[in-house]
């Protein structure tokens, strides 16, 4: 019997003894297709050589020195690579241990920028109901995630929550996308006016949906009006990528596709590959600033945060992914994908839709196509989906729960970054199969 709390205490999992390229092995010696990357993680897939090579070399020379002591060479070569690869508006980077670290640190150091201001009464988060942005309690107070929330309310920061971009669900009959766009986008404005334009200190988003609902790109024009909207009231933009970023959907930050730059991106699976424990918060030289000028400290601080072997693995992965050219791979395998999906799904009568960008692709479940209607809760589609795709040696990535009142079956796929074409047909197919096997076609 196994002594871990394990997520789902019930569930029997298999066990994992190893990996090689897109695959996981169990100890029966089952080989699991890795086409979500566990959690959007393994970009890499697993025991890539050169990643591993360049953890021992770390290993050899230093495994770890606190940040309240040292800078390390390694962690600034890593701090380099990011800013250097990123557009203009980045230019400071703060490495910590996941994406709850990274976000908890974003929402901080955001609260801290205006005290450093002198804006003392900036208090409120701002957040969109679709949301999940990691689950310790102060990103978990930020996101909007009903299921994971409701039984720790009485712990949670107050904060504030406006619709998502879903256009799938929230676009009206006979609007265009554009103007289902700016009339979500606009929710911003008004809450912020509401809340006093003084008191609000970020607006949060996920640039493509991942956590809540498979790959839910937000349509053209979204992104422009929020960042309008922020720089007209003062309001900080903090994007969580970290299930979105790295690559994952063609460009190294998902937000270069809408034309913005955040003043905070918050960044983590993609960016080890799931080699170590790493996440980042990315920031602009304003933020840098504030402290730079003002108190000269950011009030936080993890023991972990900026772990020699972390950003070892993490500047591997980065410069895998650069040398070889992989996000061409992204965008091009990404496109077959979602060309075989549709293909696969077009007509299902139980897909009422296919969406996402690059290797970040999702397909929603639903009792009829036609009419939109989601299945009964209790069913757990999204789970049987899973059940029927390990059976069959794929690992997919499930998500179920309600968003405004709504049941959504979603399943997520992230295969890795070196997934080939055949690779992608066979994933399809096993997908395909998990589907049909989950539900009886036709009978809700
Ligand atoms: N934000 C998003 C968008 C995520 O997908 C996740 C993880 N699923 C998190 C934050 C939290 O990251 P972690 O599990 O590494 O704490």
């Amino acid at each position: 019997m196994s002594k871990i709390l394990h997520r789902s205490i019930h569930a029997e999992l298999p066990v994992a003894v190893g990996g090689r390229g897109i695959e996981l092995f169990d100890a029966d010696g089952k080989a699991y297709i890795d086409a979500s990357c566990g959690a959007a993680v393994s970009c890499l897939g697993h025991g890539h050589p050169e990643v591993l090579a360049a953890l021992h070399a770390q290993l050899d020379k230093l495994a770890y020195a606190h940040t309240g002591f040292f800078t390390t060479e390694i962690a600034e070569r890593l701090a380099d690579r990011l800013i250097a690869d990123s557009p203009d508006g980045i230019d400071y980077v703060y490495l910590v241990t996941g994406g709850s670290q990274a976000m908890e640190a974003a929402l901080k150091m955001a609260r801290q920028y205006f005290v450093e201001k002198g804006e003392i009464a900036r208090r409120h988060i701002i957040a969109r109901r679709q949301s999940y942005h990691g689950n310790t309690l102060g990103v978990l107070a930020a996101g909007g995630n009903e299921w994971r929330r409701a039984q720790f309310r009485p712990l949670l920061i107050e904060t504030h929550h406006i619709a998502p971009c879903y256009a799938y669900r929230g676009r009206s009959a006979g609007e265009s996308e554009y103007g289902y766009g700016e009339r979500v986008a606009n929710e911003l404005e008004a809450k912020i006016l509401e809340l006093g334009p003084g008191e609000v200190i970020a607006f949060v988003a996920e640039t493509v949906v991942g956590a809540t609902a498979g790959a839910v790109p937000a349509v053209a024009g979204y992104f422009k009006r929020i960042r309008e909207i922020c720089d007209r009231f003062g309001v900080l933009l903090i994007l969580d990528e970290v299930m979105c970023g790295m690559g994952r959907t063609g460009t190294l930050h998902a937000y270069e596709q809408e034309g913005i730059v955040p003043d905070l991106v918050a960044i983590a699976k993609g960016l080890g590959g799931g080699y170590q424990p790493v996440g980042a918060v990315l920031m602009g030289r304003h933020i840098y600033d504030a402290f730079a000028t003002g108190s000269g400290f950011f009030q936080h601080g993890h023991t972990y945060m900026g772990h020699p072997l972390a950003a070892a693995a993490a500047l591997a992965v980065q410069d895998v992914i650069r040398e070889q050219g992989l996000l061409e791979n992204v965008v091009k395998l990404g496109e077959l994908l979602n060309c075989r999906l549709r293909e696969r799904f077009h007509k299902h009568y139980h897909v009422g839709d296919i969406r996402g960008r690059g290797l970040f692709r999702g397909i929603e479940i639903v009792a009829d196509r036609g009419e939109k209607s989601p299945f009964a809760p209790a069913r757990k589609v999204h789970a049987a989906v899973k059940r029927e795709a390990m059976a069959r040696g794929l690992m997919v990535y499930p998500m179920g729960g309600t968003i405004d009142g709504v049941q959504g079956d979603h399943i997520l796929l992230a295969p890795p970054f070196i997934v080939s074409a055949g690779q992608i047909d066979n994933i399809v197919e096993r997908l395909g199969d998990a589907v049909d096997a989950a539900i009886a076609p036709g009978v809700a």
